[in-house]
């Protein structure tokens, strides 16, 4: 039995996926897969959509975008039943994870565009401003297509399309095929806020819908996925110069330093690497602790794992892992680590009594060698390296081909924020992790092969719009001084302005 499997091709021919809960893997439902036909038909429709959006004010898109809200929280119960029965996250993670989130994303973004997207002047620097003025207007990009993957359904889908749409945009949404329904509900939440319906749609499908979306001339790409699929779609958007921004993959290291708060180091590592079953892009997945607290630290950390409730109830800590692929990764990472010398100190075990559960696991004597410490394992595992020093700590946190966010545990801030800047990491969390994707105003985006781009701060907001900069000349002159003809004068004038403007103390006056 598979979450996903291949079901008998429709009366139309058209590819079927059948779907099971990962909660006692009973069928849920099943999808129809879009043709690149299918998503070509979307494009037409939503292009034709997009003029009438993108010629309303960004403070009328505001308020409409914003009622998504009011429309969230009217339908939470039924997004929690939706995202329980497709991935089996725990009630809290429903709550904090997905619609807390997603609530905050299109306020906050509704409530920043009409500021951050107004057409505003830009004064220019010194040596141009007596001559010009330049204005800048934000200009939407025209259809954007967002691919979503399967461990944040609901918020991850309504991040980028609540941005997207803000921007004047029109919006086709491809979910993972792992949890369809529980993204489509952000579509169906836009759409009852007063969203054209052609504005934002929703693509059921696999890679293949995927793929040809990226080939199906849309003008931006907006990738929540895996390193492998998201570096083909930056190959594709490549191909057809096409923006695209690519969150991907990571390994994150939680830097544990000798004068850590050891019960909130040791609580935060569990919560960090156990939250939503380990399933999280920036949760913790490698922790280096200095041996001199270590002993301790271990202590603690095993009491908090040891206490830990799993399954598919409504009273436990861990939910299920979403999808059985991922399995046979946690499985393998776990067993390489075993046979190379580490210690399970708890768990270690799939437990398929009742879905798809993999008992929250502890690892210790774990080495940099072993794959739970290099490659993405997704999974409810905390895998503890001793390290000799904080230098140490930091020397193996960068021995990494991910570079996604990372976490830095000390009492002392300011030391926290010197060994941030040495970490190679798109962002770092003190004292906390699983934290920066949360944080709206950071630019949060990955180093190396976690990505490209930032899918949030304003830089990403204003990234769905062209930023167009008119540049406008304030005298209406016949003739500038350098156009033609070339004279003498053209350029004694032009090297008089080399001279005392940029070879002299002046040039400062001039910047
Ligand atoms: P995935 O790459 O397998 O799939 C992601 C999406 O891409 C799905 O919708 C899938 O159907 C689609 N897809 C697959 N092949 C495609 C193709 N050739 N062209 C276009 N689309 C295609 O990833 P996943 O397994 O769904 O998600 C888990 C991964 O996502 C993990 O690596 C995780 O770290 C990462 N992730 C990153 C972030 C972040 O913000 N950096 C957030 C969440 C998850």
């Amino acid at each position: 039995m598979a979450i996903v499997e291949a079901l008998a091709p429709g009366s139309d021919g058209r590819r079927r996926l059948g779907l099971r809960s990962p909660l006692g893997e009973t069928p849920i439902g099943e999808i129809t897969v879009a043709t690149a036909d299918d998503v070509a038909d979307a494009i037409r429709r939503a292009r034709v959509a997009q003029k009438a959006w993108a010629a309303r004010t960004v403070e009328d898109r505001a308020a409409i975008v914003n009622r998504a809200v009011d429309a969230i929280l009217a339908h939470q119960e039924d997004i929690i039943a939706t995202l329980r029965a497709e991935t089996g996250k725990t009630r809290a993670e429903c709550v904090f994870m997905e619609i807390l989130p997603a609530c905050d994303f299109v306020n906050y973004w509704s409530m920043k565009a009409p500021k951050d997207l107004a057409d505003h002047k830009r004064k220019l620097h010194g040596y141009l401003r007596p001559l010009k003025r330049l204005e800048i207007v934000y200009r939407p990009l025209g259809v954007v297509g967002v691919i979503t993957p399967w461990n944040g359904p609901f918020s991850l889908a309504t991040n980028p399309t609540a941005q997207a749409l803000l921007a004047g945009n029109a919006v086709l949404l491809k979910p993972s095929e792992v949890t369809p329904e529980s993204s489509a509900w952000a579509i169906r939440c836009f759409h009852e806020a007063g969203v054209p319906k052609d504005v934002v749609q929703v693509l059921y499908g696999d890679g293949e819908t995927g793929a040809a979306l990226v080939r199906g001339g849309v003008d931006k790409i907006s990738f929540t996925g895996s390193v492998r699929t998201g570096t083909k779609i930056g190959i594709a958007c490549a191909e057809q110069l096409m923006p695209c921004t690519l969150e991907l993959g990571g390994k994150d290291a939680m830097i544990v330093c000798a004068d850590a708060n050891v019960e909130r180091a040791a609580r935060g590592a569990v919560f960090n690497s156990m939250l939503n079953t380990g399933q999280v892009c920036m949760g913790v997945e490698r922790v280096y602790v200095v041996e001199e607290i270590a002993d301790e630290f271990e202590r603690m950390v095993r009491e908090q794992v040891a206490a830990l409730r799993y399954g598919p109830g409504e009273d436990v800590d861990v939910g299920a892992v979403f999808w059985d692929k991922q399995l046979d990764i946690i499985r393998h990472h776990v067993e390489d680590a075993r046979k190379r010398g580490a210690t399970i100190d708890i768990g270690g075990e799939i437990d398929r009594t009742h879905g798809v559960f993999y008992k929250p696991t502890m690892l210790t004597n774990v080495t940099h060698d072993m794959e739970i410490m290099r490659e993405e394992t997704f999974g409810p595992i905390v895998a503890i390296q001793r390290v000799g020093s904080e230098a140490e700590a930091i020397r193996l946190a960068n021995d990494s081909e991910y570079g996604l966010s990372a976490s830095v545990w000390t009492k002392d801030v300011e030391k926290g924020i010197r060994i941030a800047k040495q970490i190679e990491a798109g962002s770092v969390c003190i004292n906390d992790a699983t934290l920066a994707y949360g944080v709206p105003e950071a630019p949060f985006g990955g180093l190396k092969k976690s990505g490209l781009g930032s899918v949030n701060g304003t830089g990403a907001l204003r990234s769905y719009s062209h930023e167009l900069p008119i540049v406008i000349d304030r005298w209406g002159l016949d003739k500038e001084d350098h156009w033609y003809p070339f004279t003498d004068k053209t350029l004694r004038n032009l090297e008089y302005t080399l001279k005392y403007v940029f070879g002299t103390k002046l040039r400062r006056f001039f910047s």
